[in-house]
């Protein structure tokens, strides 16, 4: 509850070594830009939350049995041994390429339908599992998204363990990060790695809220054929011109015995609280159908007006009013922090959204 004086009661985890992935740049349609997923995000999130005295709670190891439950072991023995691999070749020397970067990927022309094998040169075989040429991968990326997915976990664990609510401080972001693949700034899928935990902690239904501006497509395609774990996503549409771009349209619904446990509400360019609110607010009647015994929330705030990476115009009340819409599913719930580069604005919208979360239980 939030208290008189103000305190938000959510426990907040978090972890020093997500700081470790850090200097990144990218390059989008061939131009080369800065990144925008630093650690001042976190920094200022932290700052609005321990302003509002939330208790903070240092994430903890965990072995990889949920890692490699949401991803394959491949992919995440790539991503812990390729800087070093990288670093070993010598490409910084050669090239002045300090970070990891795909420059060729394995379509169709090189595989003949199947996997393609590892060719001898390391430059091409990234693209093997990036997906764009926006997330690189720095000498501190792999311990930095294992510092962030050990405080999904340890979030987890305390909604496990009975507390009705917690808030895991994780950068790198997770939900565009798939069994085998990972780009939009993400490394490791942090809300799936808490949806699965908790069904491996016995809690037998699941669903997944992911109100980030962008589509969760690593999280969709983890979970696509599962009918434990329902997933729902508002975004801004994909088919009017947006990352991911191939996916997240309504029509996506499931497969196999996973049809009816994925909901896509694609917004239009012009959308504000209106239209956002209404949307959560169906994504959450929807999810409650599905009884959920526990709720993950991809916490994205980049849905916000001033946010330079989506159309969407939601204000810091507009996250409020839909913090409360996830509170009347009433189940216990573990937000995670995805996407959202305004830093000087992100800890109103995450302790907006939190308070409105607080206020509806
Ligand atoms: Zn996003």
């Amino acid at each position: 509850m939030v208290g008189s004086d103000g305190a938000l009661d959510i426990a907040v985890v978090w972890h020093p070594d997500t700081d470790r992935h850090r200097d990144i740049t990218g390059v989008w349609i061939g131009i080369p830009e800065p990144g925008d997923e630093e650690p001042d995000r976190t920094a200022a999130i932290a700052r609005a939350l321990r302003a509002r005295n939330a208790p903070f709670v240092e994430a903890v190891g965990h072995d990889d049995s949920t890692l490699l439950a949401v991803h394959e072991r491949a992919y995440v023995d790539f991503l812990d041994s390729v800087h070093a691999e990288w670093v070993a070749d010598g490409y910084p020397e050669r090239t002045g390429q300090p970070l990891v970067m795909p420059y060729l990927f394995p379509s169709r022309a090189f595989t003949l339908g199947e996997l393609p094998r590892r060719p001898s040169a390391l430059h091409a075989w990234i693209g093997r599992y990036a997906t764009d040429t926006m997330t690189p991968i720095a000498a501190g990326t792999a311990v930095a998204a294992r510092a962030a997915f050990n405080c999904a976990l340890t979030a987890a664990d305390l909604v496990v363990q009975g507390a009705t609510s917690a808030y895991a401080l994780t950068r790198p972001p997770g939900h565009h990060v798939g069994r085998d693949f990972f780009g939009g700034s993400c490394y490791l899928n942090n809300a799936a790695g808490v949806a699965e935990h908790l069904r491996r902690s016995g809690i037998e239904r699941v669903a997944i809220i992911d109100i980030d501006a962008h589509h969760g497509n690593g999280t969709q395609a983890i979970f696509y054929d599962r009918a434990d774990v329902w997933f729902g996503s508002v975004h801004i549409d994909p088919a009017a011109g947006w990352y991911p771009h191939f996916v997240g349209h309504a029509d996506e619904t499931g497969r196999g015995e996973g049809i009816g446990a994925t909901m896509n509400v694609p917004l239009p360019e012009t959308a504000g609280d209106a239209e956002w609110i209404e949307a959560v607010a169906v994504l959450c009647a929807h999810a409650a159908r599905a009884r959920p015994e526990a709720v993950v929330v991809s916490l994205g705030v980049d849905a916000a007006l001033e946010d330079p990476n989506s159309p969407l115009r939601v204000t810091e009340a507009g996250f409020r009013v839909g913090g409360a819409a996830i509170a009347a599913i009433a189940a216990p719930t573990v937000f995670v922090q995805e996407g959202g580069y305004v830093v000087d604005r992100l800890g109103d919208f995450v302790t907006a959204t939190l308070d409105g979360f607080r206020r509806g239980t």
